[in-house]
């Protein structure tokens, strides 16, 4: 039965960390806009943004060694750590904007300092490691990196993972201490605390099941309360698709031929948690290793400290698997059901070209736990089974659609943004870098479904984000002031030292 039936200026579908992001960016444009919010389940911030869902890495290419690539020639290609970390730093503009405003409060609730390390082993990676050392740490954006292929140096970075190793192989580290570990999660329920405080309609247990055009242009939004098992009908000059991995059906339904020719690949997830507080205290960083050959980008192995509900844990992780739902909460069907006339040539040249990667994932979904705990042991070679537990982690829809590049259904690692050509309906598919650049995403989707609004939102724009336009790497006087902007903003500082600056400190001590 039919019967609700409303008229808003922007739907949001999704209340994950992007829905929250680009709600709370319109709100401080157009205050006076009123937006609605559909959400299948009971709260915001559920599925992949959820802290037990992703790995909580801010990612600002400090450490991730998969955005670094040696080039032919031997050296390495930094690019893609650079634009990542330039667009790191819109996102802690932004929350820091917010925490100066009052808007959201007591940050040490979604951001702490937290070092980031690369670990690597082997001789061969050893040198890529020095050499990508040495083409970051001049840059300005990656200011305080350290290397050290010393044992005792290692040691003290990170005591959990060298005692009791017993391989002679070359190993070294990077260190950068401006590191974050996000709570995404917490974010999200934060952002939506004070959505509702600006006179937005947040509808929980209301699913979205389809999306069409009216005859003005404007989007007729069919959803189900899933309480009383009403359908409603409400219309919105703009939509914005932020169901996660349930945007890709919704982006298919509402037909725009921007979403046709395209698919998606689910990559699920697993952590190992440890419940050994003696454990969890002897590590303080997020360690990255490098991606097994033939493993997807998002399976590089990493070991990282974390803080939930404000305690202190200790993640390994993420294991890749392969899973048809597109969100944690989704269903078995979901990569058939995603499957449509205009997309399925793409679909099957994707099938042929990733079997291997398929059966990658496949095998990964069927190692026991003390598989599991073998790889763990590459990272601290004393782990003992019984301190560590297994933990679902969420969905992530990788995008496959005809590239140039690759061909007819390659399948792409980053993060999608999908908008009709009157910028009337966007939709964000992908999951990488993630949560850590929504508010880059976001404003991209403003700029592109809003320009002839840009020349009077602009001001308000650079107020909350003063790199706005500009690239900070070209500007090291204002990255300098952003950062320590950000870091007081946040409650960061202090924490950013070099090695000899933790050496200077010690002395005065004594
Ligand atoms: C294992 C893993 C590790 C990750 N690690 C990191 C990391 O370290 N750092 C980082 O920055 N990012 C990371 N990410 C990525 C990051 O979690 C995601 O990019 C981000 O959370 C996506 O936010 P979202 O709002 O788009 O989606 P979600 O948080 O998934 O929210 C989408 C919401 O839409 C709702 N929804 C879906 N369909 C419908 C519908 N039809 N009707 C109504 N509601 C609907 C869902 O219930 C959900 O609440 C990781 C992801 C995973 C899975």
């Amino acid at each position: 039965m039919s019967s609700k039936k409303t008229e808003t200026d922007v739907i949001l579908i999704g209340a994950g960390i992007m829905s929250a992001t680009l709600g709370t960016l319109l709100k401080e444009l157009v205050p006076d806009w009123n937006i609605t919010v559909f959400e299948k389940l009971s709260e915001a911030g559920e599925e992949s943004s959820n802290e037990w869902n992703n790995a909580g890495t801010g990612h600002a290419a400090l450490c991730e060694l998969n955005y670094t690539v040696e080039k032919p020639d031997g050296s390495v290609d930094i690019s893609k750590a650079i634009k990542i970390n330039e667009q790191f730093q819109v996102s802690m503009q932004f929350w820091s904007y917010l925490v100066n405003n009052n808007l959201i409060r007591n940050p040490q609730d979604f951001i702490r300092p937290l070092p980031h390390m690369s670990l690597v082993q082997g001789e061969e990676n050893v040198t890529f490691l020095k050499k990508r050392f040495e083409a970051m740490s001049n840059n300005p954006l990656f200011k305080g990196m350290e290397f050290s292929d010393d044992p005792e140096k290692l040691l003290e970075w990170i005591p959990l993972i060298m005692q009791g190793r017993t391989s002679d192989e070359p190993i070294a580290a990077t260190r950068i201490d401006s590191g974050t570990d996000v709570n995404f999660g917490a974010l999200t329920r934060m952002l939506f605390n004070h959505l509702k405080t600006k006179n937005i309609e947040i509808n929980y247990n209301h699913r979205v099941d389809d999306i069409k055009r009216a005859d003005d242009g404007s989007w007729e939004v069919k959803v189900k309360n899933l309480e009383s098992g009403r359908v409603e009908r409400h219309t919105a000059k703009f939509v914005f698709i932020g169901g996660g991995g349930g945007s890709l059906p919704l982006l298919q339904k509402s037909g725009i031929p921007e979403g046709k020719h395209i698919g998606g690949f689910p990559v699920s997830g697993i952590f190992l948690v440890c419940k050994n507080p003696e454990v969890v205290e002897q590590h303080h960083a997020k360690v990255y290793g490098k991606a097994k050959v033939g493993a997807p980008p998002m399976s590089v192995p990493h070991l990282d400290t974390r803080y939930i509900d404000n305690k202190k844990t200790l993640l390994f992780g993420p294991f890749a698997g392969f899973s048809p739902k597109f969100l944690k909460t989704g269903s078995m069907l979901d990569l058939v059901h995603s499957v449509k006339p205009n997309n399925v040539l793409t679909m099957l040249a994707a099938g042929a070209k990733e079997m291997p990667l398929t059966k990658y994932l496949i095998q990964q979904v069927m190692l026991s736990k003390e598989q599991r705990i073998e790889e763990l042991r590459e990272f601290i070679p004393n782990a003992k089974s019984e301190d560590w537990d297994l933990v679902v982690a969420g969905q992530r829809v990788q995008v496959i659609k005809d590239t140039e590049t690759g061909g007819k259904g390659t399948l792409q690692f980053g993060t999608e943004v999908i908008t009709s050509a009157d910028g009337s309906i966007a939709a964000l598919l992908g999951a990488s870098p993630g949560a850590s650049t929504a508010v880059h995403v976001m404003l991209e989707i403003i700029k592109k479904c809003f320009p002839q609004h840009m020349k009077t939102w602009e001001p308000k724009i650079k107020e909350m984000i003063p790199s706005y336009g500009l690239k900070l790497m070209e500007n090291p006087e204002l990255l300098r002031e952003i950062h320590a902007s950000t870091a007081e903003a946040l409650g960061l500082e202090d924490k950013k030292q070099t090695d000899s600056e933790r050496k200077t400190h010690l002395l005065q001590e004594v």
